[in-house]
């Protein structure tokens, strides 16, 4: 449970439950009309099954697809898709329903929020990311050309379903990006969950259900507290789920956005933290070493690549959405489970955190 007070909604998480779809929604907002919302690789492989089974289960579906991929995140696509929604007759009493990652959730998420001045949301997210991270929290919105999720809303869903399963079809590479927001949960918040993760990397890696159950669980309980205290990022709570993330961000920046997964560039962005935060002395010696350990177990990557140049890098930091009031406050840890801000880190010590080689700490 998600309590938000009159927002408040329930994440359901099993293997196999996304057979009782149609129930989930119905017990939830009483509706004949469900609006799903999915891109082209999900379609083949779980929405138009999933949709079927709704249409079997008494509800009349219109089905939109988009292409796969983050730049179907735009306003041009938002326009299509309210535009589709009014020629077909859709209205507030209907519903939308998110089948897929990140791209499809925040998308469908702005569009439900602001068609008709707003429809109930369900999600039934379909990554590793959105699973764990972007389907809790209420956050929807597109990208700009000139910047990602500039536009946007707090939009709670009216309920998500995560069903496990869905993830036996995702590419590995993506899986593993995924896992980079999950080790984050544990370091920033749970130093036990972190543990359960270094005694199940054999577990994780073979996206084992009962493992995968326990994980999602856990990252959603995890970030649905922030967010119950920090529902909208006024109070600063909801600033640590930003470890790892401004490095991450100017990374992601520095690589035009498709050379490095999200996950990929926190996993770099995390272990230049860690470094970080040892290197000023907030953290014991050791804890980088520990938290790449994993990350690396896991396959993932935790070195800057050595053609970027980190001068470069610090100048994108400093660009961040997350700067402000001229100083760059970045996310750094004591020890697992517990994280601050911190401002006023010299500048010489984030450029060597930032610094190619992660054993040279
Ligand atoms: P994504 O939605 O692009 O999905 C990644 C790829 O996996 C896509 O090609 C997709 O078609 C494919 N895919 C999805 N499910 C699949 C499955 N079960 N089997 C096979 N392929 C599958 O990317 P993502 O990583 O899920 O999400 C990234 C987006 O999420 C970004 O736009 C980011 O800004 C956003 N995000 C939002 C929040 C939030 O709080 N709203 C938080 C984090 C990230
Ligand atoms: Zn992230």
């Amino acid at each position: 449970r998600v309590d938000l007070g009159e927002r408040s909604y329930d994440i359901e998480i099993g293997s196999g439950n996304s057979a009782s779809l149609a129930g989930f929604i119905e017990a939830r907002r009483p509706t004949e009309h469900v609006v799903v919302v999915t891109d082209s690789n999900v379609a083949g492989l779980h929405a138009d099954a999933l949709s079927d089974r709704l249409t079997d289960q008494g509800l009349e579906v219109l089905l939109l697809e988009i292409d796969a991929g983050e730049p179907s995140k735009c306003a041009d696509m938002a326009f299509e898709l309210w535009s589709r929604m009014l020629e077909e007759g859709v209205d507030r009493k209907s519903v939308v329903l998110a089948i897929g990652g990140g791209v499809v959730g925040d998308l469908a998420g702005f569009v439900a929020a602001t068609f008709m001045r707003g429809l109930p949301f369900f999600q039934a997210p379909t990554t590793l990311l959105a699973q764990v991270d972007s389907s809790v929290g209420g956050k929807v919105g597109i990208n700009l050309p000139g910047g990602k999720n500039m536009v946007g809303a707090f939009w709670q869903p009216a309920g998500v379903l995560v069903d496990v399963d869905l993830l036996a079809t995702l590419p590995e590479r993506e899986y593993r990006a995924g896992m980079a927001e999950v080790v984050k949960y544990g370091v920033i918040l749970d130093a036990e969950f972190f543990a359960y993760l270094e005694a199940n990397v054999e577990g994780i890696n073979a996206r084992l259900p009962e493992v995968l159950r326990h994980v999602v669980k856990r990252c959603c309980r995890l970030k649905a507290d922030v967010v119950e205290a920090d529902e909208t990022e006024t109070s600063g709570r909801r600033a640590v789920l930003n470890y790892g993330h401004t490095f991450g961000h100017a990374l992601e920046a520095a690589t035009g956005y498709t050379r490095l997964l999200h996950g990929e560039a926190v996993a770099i962005g995390m272990t230049c933290a860690a470094r970080l935060s040892e290197a000023i002395g907030a953290a014991p010696c050791g804890f980088t070493q520990r938290q790449s350990a994993l990350l690396e177990t896991i396959g993932l990557p935790t070195t800057t690549p050595v053609d970027l140049d980190p001068e470069e890098l610090l100048e994108l930091m400093w660009r961040d959405k997350k700067v402000e009031g001229g100083q760059l406050r970045l996310v750094l840890a004591r020890t697992f489970g517990d994280v601050g801000l911190f401002a006023d880190t010299p500048s010489e010590a984030i450029l060597t955190a930032i610094g190619p080689s992660t054993r040279a700490a």
